[in-house]
Parts: structure tokens; C-alpha cells; sequence
């Protein structure tokens, strides 16, 4: 049976003096396991810890044949070491836990939701509840229950019973880990609920701070409840302050009108975007009554600030117009062009293998049906290129 470790019989240390017992590598990561630890290894919904071991990052925390491993960023140290926690990011850890403690009791005991799963986020958390749908009314109405018992500062303290005096409390999770021996660790939130669980929680409902719930999304026939606690919500909240400024002063309104505002914008866009192409279709037709008239044996243009889209419409209008020429279009810059092969109906070429011809030339690839052939190629040896194509007859 695995000792019991000092994350658990003291979740609020952040260092500790220890000794590295064994070392070990497992799919080339370097690992060491110690005689005691302050990192929480992943489990239960909450995500493993990061800290240091004499300076070594620790970048994951996992429970292996019961043992903790700790794997690490650079070779593993020796003999007696000092280890330490990141802090900030477990006091993260235990605001949002104890939170969804606190989140999944009520729900239950006010409207009879189980939860069923706990998922801890890198941006929100969120836990599954049994029920198909959550009203806005009844969001309202957990978040308000939720932060009473907050305000209420609330001891959250944990112990170990065995098994026996565990077959006797009224414990809300019955659920226990497969093959599980000896005693069972219960977290208590004093008057609201008792439940077994080996993370690591805060000491009083008061340290969740706050909880504030963003909304719901169906799942799976149950409901998925998405929240932030704690010093993350201040942080969201600061991160939404901070991008509603921004938006307020590219936008050029208050934040209330920020949604009409940026609609109105895209209205405007979307204008532009539609007279853009109207101009684009004119001066495509006009580009392509200018080069039918041209002497050359072999049609060729180059318009370095258009694209494959504008060669097409010049093209379509092309073949139409002089449907006895060949044409070689050409858009974009000389280290990423487009180009396109055009002949009319009562041209000669054989277009398709003209085409793969100029690719190559290029140094592209493309491809074409009918009297176009489209590609993407640099444009540094256009020149070859067109001299090639003249040979043709
Ligand atoms: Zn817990």
C-alpha cells in the first residue's frame, strides 16, 4: 500500500527536503520517484502538478504500479533533494476542485442532478450533469446557492476512514476505485456534503473566492455545466476588461453597442467586398478586350498584385473573344505565382500537354479541363516559359 504522501497530508506546502529512492526512463522520459512529495500526480479530475526537483522542471506527475513518477525536463538528480511546487497553478487547481465540490453537491441536493463527470480546464472547467436540459432560470438559481455557501466560509477538511466506518456514513459518492484496500479518504464540506476524493482542495469554502457559471451545452443526453473559481475568474474577468477596451476603441462605441457596432462593420465589409468584385469582373473583361488585340503569336500578361481567380475571369472572357489565340496568364510574385494556359476553341495547341509543359518550366503543377489550364508555380522563368510555348507553332 502506498504511504500516505505530503500533498495529501499537507496540500498547502510548497517545498520539501527528500531523498530520490529510484530513477528510471520510461518511453525516453527521464523519471525519479521520492521518498515523499508535495506534486499531486493526475487524478480524480484534477491535473497533475509542476515544480521543480534541485532545479529540474518536473513536467508531468503520474501514479504508476503505486508508485508516484515524477518526469522530468533534464537528467535526474540525486541523494537528498529540494523539491518545489508551482503554487500558483495548484492553488489554481484547488480553488477550481473545490469548487466543483461545492457546484455538484448543490446541484444535486436543490434540483437532484448527478454529476458525472469532472473535467479541470486550462481556460474553464467544467462538470456533466445527469439532466437534459438547465434552465436559465435554474443557472441563476445554482450560481446564487453556490456563492451563499461560499460567503458562509465553510470548513473543507479531509481524513481516512476504513472501510467499515465508510460502509456507515452517508457518503454522496459511493463509486470507488477498482481493487481498493485499506482506508478511504473522504472531503467534507462542513453541513453540505461528504464525499470520498484524493485531490487536493482549499480549507474553507471562503478560499474558492467566487464561481461564476458560463453556460451549458447538451451532451451525450446530459448537460455540460462549464464555470471558473477563484483567482481565475478575476483573471477572466480582467483578460475580458482588457479585449472589451480594445475592441470599444477599434470599434468606436461604448461597450453596450459593441455587438451592433461590430455587425454594422461587417455590414460594411461585406459591401465593399461585393463592389470590389464588380469592379474586379470589369477590369477582367476589360483586361481580356486589351490583350485579344495584341500581335504577338502567343498572349501573355502579368499582374503581380491579382490571383488565380482573376486569371480565370480574363481567361473565361478570353476564349470567348479570340477563340484563335493562346494565352499565358500570370498573377502574383515571382516566388509564388499562379499562371494559366488559355486557348480558344479554334486554337491548335495541344492545351493539355502545353500546360504540363509550362508547370514543369516553372517548376509547379497544375492541371485543367475544356480551353483552361490552371496552375501554381514560381514565376522566375516565365520568360523560358513563354519562348518555350512559341516553338509550338
Ligand atoms: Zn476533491
Amino acid at each position: 500500500m502506498m504511504p500516505i504522501l505530503a500533498y495529501e497530508r499537507e496540500p498547502f506546502l510548497r517545498s520539501l527536503e527528500t531523498e530520490v529512492m529510484r530513477a528510471g526512463e520510461e518511453r525516453d522520459r527521464p523519471f525519479v520517484v521520492l521518498a515523499d512529495t508535495i506534486l499531486y500526480p493526475e487524478g480524480g479530475g484534477q491535473p497533475a502538478d509542476r515544480g521543480w526537483i534541485a532545479g529540474v522542471a518536473v513536467e508531468d506527475v503520474q501514479t504508476v504500479e503505486g508508485q508516484v513518477r515524477h518526469y522530468l525536463a533534464g537528467a535526474p538528480p540525486t541523494g537528498r533533494v529540494r523539491l518545489e511546487l508551482d503554487w500558483v497553478r495548484r492553488f489554481d487547481h484547488m480553488q477550481q476542485h473545490t469548487g466543483q465540490h461545492l457546484l455538484t453537491a448543490i446541484a444535486e441536493q436543490r434540483f437532484g442532478w448527478h454529476t458525472t463527470v469532472f473535467h479541470l480546464g486550462e481556460q474553464l472547467s467544467d462538470i456533466e450533469l445527469d439532466t437534459p436540459k438547465i434552465t436559465l432560470e435554474q443557472l441563476t438559481d445554482l450560481e446564487e446557492a453556490v456563492a451563499a455557501e461560499i460567503r458562509a466560509a465553510r470548513p473543507v477538511t479531509a481524513r481516512r476512514v476504513s472501510p467499515e466506518d465508510y460502509a456507515a456514513l452517508p457518503v454522496r459518492t459511493r463509486g470507488l476505485p477498482e481493487g481498493l484496500t485499506g482506508d478511504i479518504r473522504l472531503v467534507e464540506i462542513a453541513g453540505i456534503d461528504l464525499n470520498t476524493c484524493g485531490g487536493t482542495h482549499v480549507r474553507s469554502t471562503a478560499e474558492i473566492e467566487g464561481l461564476k457559471l458560463l453556460g451549458t451545452e447538451g451532451m451525450r443526453g446530459g448537460t455540460r455545466l462549464f464555470y471558473v473559481a477563484g483567482v481565475r475568474l478575476r483573471r477572466l474577468l480582467a483578460a475580458h476588461h482588457e479585449r472589451n477596451a480594445k475592441l470599444r476603441q477599434l470599434v468606436g462605441t461604448s461597450d453596450e453597442e459593441l455587438p451592433a457596432g461590430v455587425s454594422a462593420k461587417l455590414e460594411q465589409l461585406k459591401d465593399a467586398q461585393r463592389a470590389a468584385r464588380i469592379l474586379e469582373e470589369g477590369l477582367a473583361v476589360e483586361s481580356a478586350r486589351a490583350l485579344a488585340l495584341g500581335p504577338e503569336p502567343i498572349l501573355h500578361a502579368h499582374w503581380p498584385e491579382r490571383d488565380l481567380a482573376f486569371l480565370q475571369r480574363v481567361a473565361r472572357e478570353l476564349v470567348r473573344l479570340a477563340p484563335e489565340r493562346v494565352a499565358l496568364l500570370m498573377a502574383g510574385d515571382e516566388g509564388q505565382g499562379a499562371f494559366v494556359l488559355c486557348a480558344g476553341e479554334r486554337a491548335t495547341i495541344d492545351l493539355a500537354a502545353a500546360g504540363r509543359g509550362v508547370a514543369e518550366i516553372l517548376g509547379g503543377r497544375g492541371g485543367g479541363s475544356g480551353r483552361i489550364f490552371q496552375g501554381k508555380a514560381a514565376l522566375s522563368r516565365r520568360a523560358e516559359a513563354l519562348a518555350w510555348l512559341r516553338t509550338l507553332g
